[in-house]
């Protein structure tokens, strides 16, 4: 019996590759997850089929047949042509592989694919974007606050006097559910719309879960799919203004602007730790101040020599300094003045 050296048939050969051979047409799900119909038993459902690497070794598996089952590339090799172990292992390793033209053929098909997917996608978040701004969801909430005097305060205990409440449209939401790996998860929310541009066109809401499910995941989209945006102070000048603070998330936006009580400063909540990256190339020339929370201390530094910006960093997040009192507007205005861009 011919022996084989089943690692390096294992590594050699790309049960991606394969797979397309056989007919499957995979969209990523993720870095670990693609998802295909299955090319064993056919069927019409573009998840039942997924590829993902299992302690580095590529593997497949079928979620709805359990004939198809699940396995290496030589174990998918046998089931596609129905031949035994020895024979799939002669395939792999011999001359009936793929030429480079098919190759390059499979390849560029699955890029043409991801990009049909990555449109297909974006027209769908453009529907739900479109949908969110008709309903007007956002007065709703706000109406709730402005109804009830409790919400009222809620909003101020987080540093937001009412005026400007009304201002940027904050709002209540009796109930919201989410999804969570214990399944629904229903809480009240207070609610932050997102606007841009002079006609403060609405880009988001931003839902803070009053009652999370897990203390580190507070904040939600109102709709999955949603591109996530960031927060200005002053949605008409959005990027044009001659200085901009950029900060990590909403509320600490809102509250450096109100304590800061300067019209020349632009002040840009970012959606999310990593979310700087998307708006790198929004800067050029404004006098740019970047103050993330001290954990994101890596992403201050790179993103401020990118766009040129000054960093402050201080041992504290900025919305705790102020509503605990050891941050004031001159606290911050030192802070502004004395901070320094990082030598490139
Ligand atoms: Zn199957």
């Amino acid at each position: 019996m011919k022996m084989y050296d089943l690692e390096k048939l294992r590594f050699s050969n790309d049960l991606l590759q394969i797979a397309e051979q056989a007919g499957a047409e995979f969209h990523k799900v993720s870095a670990n997850d693609y998802r295909s119909h299955c090319p064993l038993h056919g069927g019409d459902n573009k998840s039942a089929f997924t590829i993902y690497l299992d302690g580095g070794v590529q593997k497949y598996k079928c979620f709805t047949r359990q004939e198809c089952g699940t396995g290496d590339v030589i174990d998918f090799v046998q089931k596609w042509l129905n031949i035994s172990f020895n024979d799939a292992c002669e395939w792999l390793g011999g001359e009936k592989q793929l030429n480079q033209a098919d190759k390059d053929r499979i390849i560029k098909n699955r890029a043409i694919r991801e990009i049909q997917r990555l449109e297909e996608a974006t027209n769908k978040a453009l529907q739900v974007l479109e949908e969110l701004r008709q309903t007007e969801t956002w007065r709703k909430y706000h109406e709730t606050v402005e109804q009830n005097e409790n919400y009222q305060q809620l909003w101020e205990s987080e540093g937001i006097p009412i005026e400007w409440q009304n201002y940027w449209w904050l709002g209540y939401c009796n109930q919201f559910t989410v999804m969570t790996d214990i399944g629904k998860w229903t809480t009240p929310t207070m609610t932050i719309p997102i606007f841009t541009g002079t006609n403060w066109e609405l880009q988001n809401i931003k839902h803070r879960l009053i009652n999370p499910y897990k203390q580190n995941d507070k904040y939600r989209p109102e709709r999955p799919g949603l591109q996530a945006s960031p927060f200005f102070c002053s949605p008409d000048d959005m990027f044009d203004a001659e200085k901009i603070i950029i900060v990590e998330g909403e509320k600490k936006a809102m509250v450096t602007y109100l304590t800061l009580e300067d019209n020349d400063y632009q002040v840009i909540g970012l959606p999310g730790k990593n979310q700087w990256r998307n708006i790198v190339d929004k800067f050029h020339g404004q006098s740019a101040y970047v103050w993330l929370d001290p954990d994101a201390y890596a992403d201050a530094l790179e993103f401020s020599k990118l766009i040129g910006a000054r960093l402050i960093n201080i041992n504290m997040k900025v919305d705790d300094a102020i509503n605990d009192g050891i941050l004031t507007k001159r606290g911050i205005r030192n802070l502004l003045s004395t901070s320094r861009k990082p030598r490139a």
